[in-house]
């Protein structure tokens, strides 16, 4: 009895098809949230569904910012408690988890049984999100998957000192007039970024293993930088943007083996 974790977020929709006999993924599904919610998350449930040769999932549990909108959700979770499972089932090891999603980041502390101690969250602004990198990018015409790439060809420092996102966008295009290499730009962004998130994770404190999840962990400067801030070995996964739903997943087939216990 395969089950379903779905995570709707602010730019975008996870689902993923969880084998607990297996303990791991038969299907995945990604999909931009756009404006509704509900449609983008039964979209990335069918696309999971259909990933993992249409399966039907016996249980679903949703999480993310539009997990309000699920209404074939059995149960939702808030997305901190799913970003804490999904990464301990990753890393049993995890101290703390860094989230930079879309819209907002997260730094979550973790006792060693795997329970949430302590979290903060900027959702207040752009800057540390992944929605400053997209900004950036667009601005820099560069496509949000190569920045890492790019970022790490750097050889000059460039500091991108402001923290608000439209002046960080002027200095950006004061740089390109200035002939400033991309790449450099590309690196002080990525350190920008990296010294937000820092500063929220010394208010929760920092120890290991750091866990890295959300969709800007794909970013391999950003780990880097981030790294480089904290003094702490990253740890990230393949299924990084993923993690939430796969941690709605386990709460899900918890619910069923619930339900079976009677
Ligand atoms: P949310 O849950 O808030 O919708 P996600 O955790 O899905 O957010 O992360 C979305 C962000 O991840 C995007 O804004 C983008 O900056 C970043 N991102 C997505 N795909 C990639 C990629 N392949 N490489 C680097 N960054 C990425």
């Amino acid at each position: 009895m395969p089950v379903a974790g779905v995570d709707v977020g602010s730019v975008a929709a996870k689902a993923v098809i969880f084998d607990p006999q297996s303990r791991s993924l038969l299907g995945k599904a990604v999909l931009p949230t756009g404006w509704n919610a509900r449609e983008a998350g039964e979209k990335a449930l069918a696309a999971a569904c259909a990933d993992a040769g249409g399966i039907a999932a016996s249980r679903i549990v949703g999480t993310g910012y539009g997990r309000i909108s699920l209404p074939f959700a059995d149960k939702v979770v808030t997305e901190i408690t799913c970003h804490a499972r999904g990464a301990v089932h990753l890393f049993p090891g995890t101290g703390v988890v860094l989230d930079i999603g879309g819209q907002d980041s997260k730094v979550i502390a973790i006792a060693p049984d795997g329970s949430v101690t302590n979290f903060v969250m900027n959702d207040k602004c752009a800057a540390g999100t992944g929605r400053f990198l997209d900004v950036m990018a667009r601005v820099l015409e560069v496509k949000v998957e190569d920045l890492g790439t790019l970022g790490a060809q750097s050889t000059k420092n460039v500091s991108i000192s402001s923290t608000c996102t439209v002046f960080a966008e002027s200095e950006v295009i004061s740089q390109l007039s200035l002939d400033t290499d991309k790449r450099d730009i590309i690196n002080g962004i990525h350190h920008s970024v990296a010294s937000r998130v820092a500063g929220l994770a010394h208010r929760v404190g920092v120890r290991d293993q750091v866990v890295m999840t959300g969709g800007v962990a794909q970013n391999t400067g950003v780990v880097k930088a981030l790294e480089e801030e904290l003094g702490h070995i990253i740890y990230t996964s393949p299924l990084t943007q993923y993690n939430g739903a796969l941690g709605a997943a386990l709460f899900a087939y918890q619910r069923y083996q619930k339900e079976q216990k009677g």
